[in-house]
């Protein structure tokens, strides 16, 4: 008989399935309106775009056999051009040359890879309260001691920051890095606005730290009055490591993601790459250049906006037409999330009601790390990508009246 405990590593003993896993399994029973994925709407994917190009690249022998061969592990370098000149027009200070960017496996690759190279067991890691489940994940492997800022409706409470960085320096703790979506966050929809920006790094420079920013919704603003620079507008040291994905704005499929900053940074995070996968896909890098290239991604960002911003308008309205007394909830400019808060209601405890009631969400523990959780505990993630319309205004009347009955209890 083997006893496979006995042979797992102190890492592999402290794996244990995500609590947002666990529930998709639910979901997949049927009859349930999910509000728990993260995932974008399928109608939305560019498939006629990607027949035409994936048939142009296989069309010609030099190109099909580039897309079949090894890449580097940089990443494929047209795409890599690319990249860079996005960067450039959002205002991206430091950027010098493709030197400063490296290709990912999904931003996910990025957030390990950020992880491997940065921290050691015990460091401080700031993160936001409540931050991105996948995040918190990627980092505790490397069991750093993470410090929590909290959100308000207009993203991180860099006032907060402050007084934590203050007091983190008095105890002679220095900050390894701070994370932040500071963009239509996951899980809360919150936007920074540009004086929030600006102050996060210029508190940075003085408490000597840097940021890693994660932008995988830069794009999907979908209220255009809404006007912000990325963090990396604002420094010019380097301070600033910028990561982004094109899971939300093409394809969560092609696992396509990237990492920009100081050159010194991304070389180390290229050698730590080679270890865990040699290189990214050749295949679907081309593809997702070709993309650019021609000019899809303008059009097919438009269509998402559209579709994203008639579903959050169709969640909000739900949730002021049926949402009892006491339950607050966030309004986000961009991205497929939002925030409910409910008074008096414990979110874990009401998730198995709800599953039992045809509605899933995710309780709002869990996008706290270990020692914050109780934050969370009358917090729940809605995400409106994916559910239809019809379900959307069905599944906020169903998780209404859950929550009125089980504040009856
Ligand atoms: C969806 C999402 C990503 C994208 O992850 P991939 O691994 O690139 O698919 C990254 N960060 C956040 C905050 C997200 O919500």
């Amino acid at each position: 008989m083997i006893a496979p405990e006995k042979f797992f590593s102190g890492i592999g003993k402290r794996l244990k399935a995500s609590e947002v896993r666990e529930l998709l399994k639910w979901v997949k029973r049927g009859g349930i309106i999910s509000f728990g994925g993260g995932m974008p709407d399928p109608k939305t994917f560019p498939v006629e775009e990607m027949k035409e190009i994936f048939s142009d690249i296989f069309s010609d022998r030099k190109l099909g056999e580039e897309a079949l061969q090894y890449g580097t592990t940089e990443g494929y370098n047209p795409l890599r051009e690319t990249i860079l000149k996005m960067l450039r027009k959002s205002g991206f200070k430091i950027l010098e040359d493709i030197e400063n960017i490296v290709i990912t496996t999904g931003s996910q690759q990025a957030l390990d890879l950020i992880a491997k190279v940065f921290i050691d067991p015990g460091d401080v890691v700031i993160v936001e309260a409540p931050t991105y489940l996948a995040a918190l994940n990627a980092f505790s492997y490397f069991q750093p001691n993470f410090e929590v800022v909290p959100l308000d409706k207009d993203g991180m409470r860099v006032d907060l920051l402050e007084e934590k960085l203050e007091s983190l320096r008095k105890e002679g703790k220095r900050v390894k890095f701070i994370y932040t979506v500071p963009t239509a966050q996951n899980p809360a929809g919150t936007t920074m606005p540009n004086d929030r920006r600006k102050k996060l790094v210029d508190l940075a420079y003085e408490y000597d730290t840097i940021i890693v920013e994660d932008n995988p919704y830069g794009y999907l603003i979908f209220d255009d009055r809404v006007k912000f620079d990325y963090l990396g507008a604002f420094d010019d040291e380097g301070r600033v490591i910028y990561m982004s994905s094109f899971s939300k704005i093409l394809s969560p499929g092609f696992r396509l993601g990237f990492i920009a900053g100081h050159r010194e940074f991304i070389r180390k995070l290229i050698l730590a790459k080679q270890a865990a996968d040699l290189c990214t896909p050749s295949l679907t890098q081309m593809a997702a250049n070709e993309f650019l290239k021609r000019g899809y991604l303008e059009r097919h960002v438009e269509k998402i906006k559209k579709v994203y911003k008639e579903k959050k308008e169709a969640m909000i309205k739900a949730l002021e037409t049926y949402m009892p007394e006491g339950s607050d909830w966030t309004n986000p400019v961009g991205g497929m999330f939002i925030w409910v808060t409910v008074e008096g209601v414990d979110t874990t405890d009401m998730a198995r009601r709800a599953l039992e009631r045809g509605v899933a969400y995710v309780h709002g523990r869990a996008f706290y790390p270990e020692n914050a959780k109780e934050l969370g505990k009358n917090a729940m993630r809605l995400n409106f990508s994916y559910p239809t319309i019809e379900q959307i205004e069905e599944g906020i009347k169903r998780l209404s009246e859950v929550v009125k009955e089980f504040r009856g209890h």
